[in-house]
C-alpha cells in the first residue's frame, strides 16, 4: 500500500472570535502537516446559521495570517474540493443520509418540538439521569422506525417537517485509536440518536463534518477534547457509510485551564483574569445587551506572533529537551504527535510575557525603531531613525512590549516635570547639587561625547569635589531622567547630548535646591 498523503484541516465554526485553544489547534494540524510533507486545509464549519456571527470568517484569516499559520488549501487559497464553506456545500451532504437511510442506518424523526418535550419530561419523572432520544427511547417516538410504511409515505410526500437520526445499535462497543489518548473505548448505550440532516435540509456539525474530512481526504483529525465525545459516533458513521478503511486517524488535544488550573480557560475569562484570549482584538455585540464590546487581542497588545506561537505550542507539547526558544520552522522540525500530553495544560500569563520580552530583545534596533517612531509621530514628536535606534538599543533589554518604549523613553525627549522623591530624599543634598552644577560646567569641555568618555570627565569632576562616584550617580540619573532606574546611564547621557544634560542639570538643581 502506498503511504497516505498526509492532509489535515483546521475546521472552525463562525461563531465569534477564534479564542486561543483554536489557534493551538490550527497550530498542531500545521506543524504535523509540514513536518510530515502534508498539506494544512481551512474548512469553515457554518451550518448552524443560528449561531453565525458576520466578520467572524475573515477574523479567522487575519488571525492565522498574523500567526504565520500557512493554510495550502480551503477557504482564502481555494482548491480542488471547492467550496469549503460548508453552507455552500449544502446539496451534497443529502445523498450520504439518503445512504445511510437505505441501508438502515438511519431514520426519519417527525416529532415535534412538544413531543420531544413531553418525552424528555416523562424519562425525567422516571428519574433516568440523562434522558435521550435513542435505541431505547426511539421505541416510543414518531419515526419511520415506529410508523407504518404508508404512514412514512404519506408524511414525506405531504411535506411534513422531519429530521434524519443515526439509528446507533443498542449493545456494541465503539473502539478506535486516539493518537495522544491510545485506545478509546465506548459503549454505545451512552451514544444517542444523533440529528445528521435537520428539518430546513442543513446537516449537522456531525454529518457534514465526516463527509468533507471523507471527500476531502482527510488523514489526521486534530482537535480540541471537547470533541472526544462525539468520535465514537462518527466512527460509526464511516463505518456505516463503508469509509472505515480511510477513516482519519484522531488526535483530541488536551484542555487548556485557567491560570490556577480551576477549571478550563473560556472566551469569558480574558476579561475577568486580565489577559488576552483571543489573537487579535474583536469588536463584537454582547450576546444579552446588544451593546458593542471591545475583546482585548494579543497583537494589539504589544506580542509579537513569534512568542505568541512559541508559547502556544508549549501548551500541551514539549520537545523532551530543555530548549524553550523555537522558531516556526524549529517547531516544524521538532513537532510530534507523540510528545503531545494527555493532561491538561495550564495557561501561564508570566511565560507568555517572558516570550516576548525574549523575541523583542532578539530584534535588531533597526526592527524596533520603528514602533518608537510610530508614537512619536502620534505625539508629534521629530525624531531620526538613528535616535530612534539608539534609543531601542539601550532600552530593549527593560522592556515588555514595543509600545513601551514610549513609556519608557519619553524623557530622551521631555525633560523631566518631576524627580523620583525616594530618591531624592536619600541622595540630594546641597554638595551633591553643587557636584552636579560643577559637571554640567565640564560637560561642554567633554573630548569624546562617548558614554566611557563622559563617565570619566564625571569620575574627574566628582574627585575634585571631594566626592565618590557612588554618592552622586544617582542623584545624576534623577536629574536628568527624573526617574530612580533605567538603561545605562552615560549611554543615555550620549543619547541625549552634552548640551541638554548641561541644561536639566541646572534646572534640577534650581528646582530642587
Ligand atoms: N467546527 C468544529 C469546531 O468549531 C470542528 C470540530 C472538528 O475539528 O471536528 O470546533
Amino acid at each position: 500500500m502506498t503511504e497516505r498523503e498526509v492532509r489535515v484541516r483546521f475546521a472552525p465554526s463562525p461563531t465569534g472570535p477564534l479564542h486561543i485553544g483554536g489557534v493551538r489547534t490550527a497550530l498542531y494540524n500545521y506543524l504535523l502537516a509540514r513536518k510530515l510533507g502534508g498539506k494544512m486545509l481551512l474548512r469553515i464549519e457554518d451550518t448552524d446559521q443560528n449561531r453565525f456571527v458576520p466578520g467572524a470568517e475573515n477574523y479567522i484569516l487575519e488571525a492565522l495570517a498574523w500567526c504565520g499559520i500557512v493554510i495550502d488549501e480551503g477557504v482564502g487559497p481555494g482548491g480542488p474540493h471547492a467550496p469549503y464553506r460548508q453552507s455552500e456545500r449544502k446539496p451534497m451532504y443529502k445523498q450520504y443520509a439518503d445512504q445511510l437511510i437505505a441501508s438502515g442506518h438511519a431514520y426519519y424523526a417527525f416529532d415535534t418540538p412538544e413531543e420531544l418535550d413531553t418525552m424528555r419530561a416523562r424519562l425525567q419523572a422516571a428519574k433516568v439521569p440523562n434522558p435521550q432520544y435513542n435505541s431505547i427511547t426511539r421505541a416510543q417516538m414518531r419515526n419511520s422506525l415506529t410508523l407504518p410504511e404508508d404512514e412514512v409515505k404519506q408524511l414525506l410526500d405531504g411535506g411534513a417537517p422531519y429530521v434524519i437520526r443515526l439509528k446507533v445499535p443498542r449493545k456494541e462497543e465503539v473502539r478506535f485509536q486516539d493518537l495522544i489518548r491510545g485506545w478509546v473505548v465506548v459503549h454505545s448505550s451512552a451514544i444517542d440518536d444523533k440529528v445528521l440532516m435537520k428539518s430546513d435540509g442543513m446537516p449537522t456539525y456531525h454529518l457534514a463534518n465526516i463527509v468533507d474530512d471523507h471527500l476531502m481526504e482527510i488523514s489526521h483529525v486534530i482537535r480540541g477534547e471537547e470533541w472526544l465525545p462525539s468520535a465514537p459516533l462518527h466512527v460509526l458513521l464511516y463505518r456505516y457509510l463503508g469509509w472505515e478503511s480511510t477513516m482519519p486517524q484522531f488526535a483530541h488535544l488536551p484542555l487548556l485551564l485557567k491560570p490556577d488550573g480551576t477549571g478550563k480557560l473560556s472566551k469569558r475569562d480574558g476579561d475577568k483574569l486580565g489577559f488576552p484570549v483571543f489573537p487579535l482584538e474583536w469588536h463584537g455585540l454582547d450576546g444579552e445587551t446588544g451593546e458593542p464590546t471591545v475583546s482585548r487581542g494579543y497583537r494589539e497588545d504589544g506580542y509579537l506572533p513569534e512568542a505568541f506561537i512559541n508559547f502556544l505550542a508549549f501548551l500541551g507539547w514539549n520537545p523532551g529537551s530543555q530548549q524553550e526558544i523555537f522558531s516556526m520552522d524549529e517547531l516544524i522540525a521538532a513537532f510530534s504527535i507523540e510528545r503531545v500530553s494527555k493532561s491538561p495544560a495550564r495557561f501561564d500569563q508570566n511565560k507568555v510575557k517572558w516570550y516576548n520580552e525574549h523575541y523583542l530583545r532578539a530584534k535588531s534596533n533597526a526592527e524596533l525603531a520603528p514602533y518608537l517612531l510610530a508614537a512619536l509621530t502620534e505625539h508629534g514628536i521629530a525624531c531620526s531613525q538613528e535616535k530612534a535606534e539608539q534609543i531601542v538599543g539601550v532600552m530593549k533589554e527593560r522592556v515588555s512590549f514595543p509600545k513601551d518604549f514610549w513609556q519608557e523613553a519619553k524623557y530622551f525627549f521631555q525633560a523631566p516635570d518631576s524627580y523620583d522623591e525616594q530618591v531624592i530624599s536619600k541622595k540630594w543634598n546641597p554638595q551633591v547639587a553643587a557636584a552636579l552644577v560643577a559637571y554640567a560646567d565640564a560637560l561642554p569641555s567633554a573630548a569624546e561625547p562617548t558614554a566611557e568618555g563622559l563617565k570619566g570627565l564625571f569620575t574627574q569632576t566628582m574627585e575634585a569635589q571631594g566626592l565618590k562616584t557612588g554618592q552622586v550617580l544617582q542623584a545624576l540619573r534623577v536629574a536628568v531622567t527624573g526617574a530612580g532606574a533605567g538603561p545605562d546611564l552615560f549611554e543615555t547621557l550620549v543619547i541625549l547630548g552634552t548640551e541638554e544634560v548641561a541644561t536639566r542639570l541646572r534646572t534640577a538643581v534650581t528646582a530642587l535646591g
